[in-house]
């Protein structure tokens, strides 16, 4: 088989390019291959199948006909084995060869293994697919505690499915605090005192030095010599770019594979997107991994559109999370702690009720950080976005009443347009 474009990997950023380049070319042979046996499935969503074993049509990216719909041959429960960079085809893992002459990379990441003894015994799970979410479902008839390796999102998330299921929960997390990453302390904190207040303990700063049990987990033993009574784990100490197919290519990779701002590779018909692209961060001016779902979806619509021939350029993401962790809201983006730097500054505002920062470099937002009240945290990241002048207006931006009426005419006036869908 022979395709115009051939799309690996069937999540966001690969639907995302499917669509853009179907809306432009309608009749180029387009093919999308996953390993996972499932139509596209919106991954966040795994943790509410765990809670409430949502039905697959609930999870559902797009509607189970879209690839019909849209005349597009969809290989599923099928991994590509390695990339032909040179003879422009892929091999399958049945054997089978597909020519391509645009190839989108859409292959997502990789959950990191530690190097811990015990790590592959019964009872330890990964937690980034509808598969590993069913696996752990099927094996909590016979459990009742958990360890969560972990305290970053995809850790956090695990444990709220869990607590919700019953289980007794704790967070192993190595760094001092959780969600470190995407948070600042204070944040954190609050969180954690969230957590707690639902009854998890979260241990910080240690690391797990052995998952014990013979042949089903029974224990996971910390750096401390302390042992945590267990029969279930989960290991979510994050997730690194799938970058396999890229080995012995001429294909740059960083951390991720390295794109330009049309989302293509230094092959110039290879194109790549989502968490295991390393893609322009408007922040940071400079390319970085983002791996989150609305960067993975809108990078892939670009590259879709300069795979089919349609000059594009992707606007830049950056990380952006917003999330509901036990009735908490939280949105935070971007720097979320000032480097110790001339140019940078800091406001917050901190009630009982919420807590609120953003964080400016020569009057542009670069950060935010909201939590409980986030009800304006999308303005603000707009903002963040267009990189505008707050300069202005920046005492008012954390105020109870900041809005589109605080910001000067010029500004707002159009994003009031874009708002009645006259912009
Ligand atoms: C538990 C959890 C919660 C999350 N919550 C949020 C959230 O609240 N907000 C948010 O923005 N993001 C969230 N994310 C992150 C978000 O899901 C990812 O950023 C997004 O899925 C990335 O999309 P992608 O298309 O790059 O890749 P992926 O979704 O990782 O999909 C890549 C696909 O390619 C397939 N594939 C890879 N290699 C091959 C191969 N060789 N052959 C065939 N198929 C292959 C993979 O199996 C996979 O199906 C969460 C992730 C997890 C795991």
């Amino acid at each position: 088989m022979r395709v115009r474009y051939l799309i690996i990997g069937n999540s966001a950023g690969g639907i995302g390019a499917a669509q853009a380049i179907r809306e432009v070319d309608k009749a180029g042979s387009i093919a999308m291959i996953s390993d996972e046996p499932y139509p596209s499935y919106s991954r966040p969503f795994i943790s509410k199948y765990l809670v409430e074993r949502h039905s697959l049509e609930k999870m559902l990216f797009r509607p189970a006909d879209f690839y019909d719909q849209n005349n597009i041959i969809s290989l599923l429960d099928r991994k590509v084995d390695s990339l032909g960079w040179e003879s422009r085809t892929v091999e399958l893992d049945d054997g089978r060869r597909i020519g391509w002459e645009r190839l989108l990379l859409a292959v997502g990441g990789v959950p990191i293994v530690p190097a811990v003894e015990g790590v592959d015994k019964r009872g330890v799970f990964a937690f980034t697919t509808l598969d590993h979410a069913k696996a752990i479902d099927k094996f909590l008839d016979n459990a009742h505690k958990a360890v969560v390796i972990g305290g970053g999102l995809i850790g956090v998330s695990a444990t709220e499915a869990l607590a919700k299921r019953g289980i007794e929960v704790v967070i192993v997390e190595m760094k001092e605090r959780i969600l470190n990453t995407i948070l600042d302390e204070r944040a954190s904190l609050i969180v954690e005192e969230t957590l707690d207040r639902a009854d998890i303990r979260v241990i910080t700063g240690q690391t797990v030095t052995e998952i014990a049990g013979a042949p089903k987990v029974s224990e996971v033993v910390l750096g401390s010599g302390e042992g945590i009574p267990c029969d279930l784990v989960v290991v979510a100490i994050g997730v690194s770019p799938r970058i396999e197919l890229t080995l012995g290519t001429d294909i740059k990779v960083n951390r991720g594979i390295v794109v330009d701002r049309h989302m293509a590779t230094s092959h110039p018909d290879i194109y790549s997107c989502g968490d295991v692209a390393e893609a322009y961060d408007f922040v940071y001016d400079t390319n970085r991994l983002t791996p989150i779902w609305p960067n993975a979806y809108v990078g892939g619509r670009v590259a879709g559109l300069n795979m089919a021939g349609v000059e594009t350029e992707y606007p830049g993401g950056t990380s952006m999370n917003s999330l509901s962790y036990f009735g908490l809201d939280i949105a935070a983006a971007g720097i979320v702690a000032p480097p110790d730097e001339e140019g940078y500054e800091a406001l917050t505002k901190q009630t009982n009720e919420s807590y609120r920062k953003v964080i400016l470099k020569d009057d542009r937002l670069v950060g935010m950080v909201f939590v409980r009240d986030i009800e304006k945290s999308g303005i603000v990241f707009g903002l963040m976005k267009d990189r505008v002048n707050v300069g202005s207006f920046k005492q008012a931006i954390l105020d109870d009443d900041f809005g589109l009426a605080f910001l000067p005419e010029e500004i707002w006036r159009p994003r009031l347009e874009a708002s009645l869908g006259r912009g």
